[in-house]
């Protein structure tokens, strides 16, 4: 599962996770706090981003 930002298109993959901002491989999309900025523009929320197939 993947979640994509709509402002600069920065993809948070699950199976990768995002060390830089504290989500270890496999951090499930649904533990990502729901205040958690895009780590790529700042702007876009998770709340904004969108499910890619
Ligand atoms: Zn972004």
């Amino acid at each position: 599962m993947a979640a994509r930002c709509p402002g600069c298109g920065y993809t948070y993959r699950v199976e990768e996770g995002n060390e830089l901002e504290g989500f270890a491989a496999g951090t499930a999309w649904r533990e990502v706090p729901d205040d958690w900025c895009c780590p790529d523009c700042g702007v876009r929320e998770k709340v904004d981003f969108e499910a890619v197939a």
